[in-house]
């Protein structure tokens, strides 16, 4: 049996990837490709049948931001040509909401840039958040910046299933791309939403000009988090950024990033997010064999491909749109892991 269906057995069965297996799964070649993604989609298998879960973006706030991250349109440096507004009021909000559910998403993900919020803005953003809690059968999931412990406890209030702070790369890397704050304000967060009993979500972005080594650093930082969904981003280098001119990586590069998350990260929810079109391009469809959720429709300042593409992606690769849920993702994530107790290894 060839080394990585060995090392997808090893992990079903309840084993964890060193970090040289995870250095492995980097370094390896083209001719290897599909049988990495191959044992990859057994781990997600396990864990999410062929359901592809879709998440739904709202920039509730653009621009304006004060921080200095690199990769970021929106950041104090950037020169990038986009739209700038202050926080959008509840119809948008609402509006947003009844376009995420429209086109099957479970998750309406609603972000705003800066480095935190101002008590006005989230107490603003509660109440908007109650009426699509009222409206629409979606999780919420809110990507704000960094939170004070009062501000995570009402968002738990308000009804936020999930709270999104990205790692972004290692801490060694951190400094590379950002100044104006540093890597353990973001795990900082991390853990405050947590203890106010949120689920977390953080992820990356591949593709900044990191070593592999880097790469892998925060996949294992991800799972010493335990945070329950990871969005795997892929550098967008937009002109009027300080890395508009960083390469793009290529899409068998991508593929193998995605497999080392998840061979690193097996049971959790794993999302190509920003960068899929421009990155994987044309591999786009193998990514779905190893990540088990994409967003569909645009991306914060960028657009994303129609989603009916999206759609017709998932349907021609044979996988499903997972339904609407009920209940907390972290339960769901559980009785998922109950339910494959039983699943084979299929050797
Ligand atoms: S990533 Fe967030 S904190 Fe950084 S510049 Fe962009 S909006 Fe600001």
């Amino acid at each position: 049996m060839a080394q990585w269906n060995l090392l997808a057995n090893k992990v079903l069965e309840g084993g964890f990837v060193t970090l040289d297996e995870a250095l492995g799964i980097l370094s390896s070649s083209d001719d290897e490709l599909l049988e990495v993604v191959a044992a990859a989609y057994r781990v997600r298998y396990r864990y999410f049948r062929r359901y592809v879960r879709l998440q739904y973006l709202m920039n509730a706030k653009s621009g304006l931001c004060p921080e200095d991250c690199h990769y970021c349109s929106q950041s104090r440096i950037a020169t990038a040509n986009i739209t700038k507004y202050p926080h959008k009021g509840h119809n948008a909000i609402l509006e947003g909401a009844a376009r995420a559910q429209h086109l099957q998403a479970t998750t309406y993900c609603i972000v705003a840039s800066g480095r935190g919020p101002t008590d006005g803005e989230l107490d603003q953003l509660v109440e908007s958040i109650g009426q699509v809690k009222d409206q629409y059968n979606l999780r919420i999931c809110a990507c704000l910046g960094i939170l004070k412990p009062d501000q995570a406890k009402k968002l738990k209030e308000a009804g936020v299933e999930r709270y999104n702070h990205n790692v972004n790369s290692s801490a060694d890397f951190t400094p590379q791309f950002v100044t104006t704050h540093r890597y353990s304000d973001r795990v900082d967060t991390i853990n405050l939403v947590k203890d106010a009993g949120i689920s977390p979500c953080s992820g990356v972005i591949f593709g900044m000009g990191e070593s592999l080594r880097d790469r892998i650093e925060s996949a294992f930082a991800l799972k010493a988090l335990d945070v329950d969904s990871i969005p795997v981003n892929f550098l967008i280098p937009i002109d009027g950024t300080p890395f508009q001119d960083r390469n793009l990586m290529s899409p068998q590069e991508c593929l193998r990033a995605l497999a080392m998350m998840r061979f690193v990260n097996p049971s959790k929810e794993i999302r190509i997010a920003g960068g899929r079109e421009v990155q994987l391009r044309s591999l786009q469809p193998l990514g779905l064999y190893v990540a088990n959720s994409i967003f569909v429709a645009d991306y914060l300042t960028t657009p994303g491909q129609a989603p009916a593409a999206d759609h017709a992606m998932i349907q021609d690769m044979g996988f499903e749109i997972e339904p609407a849920m009920h209940g907390d993702p972290q339960a769901r994530d559980r009785e998922g892991s109950e339910m494959d107790r039983n699943v084979s290894l299929g050797r």
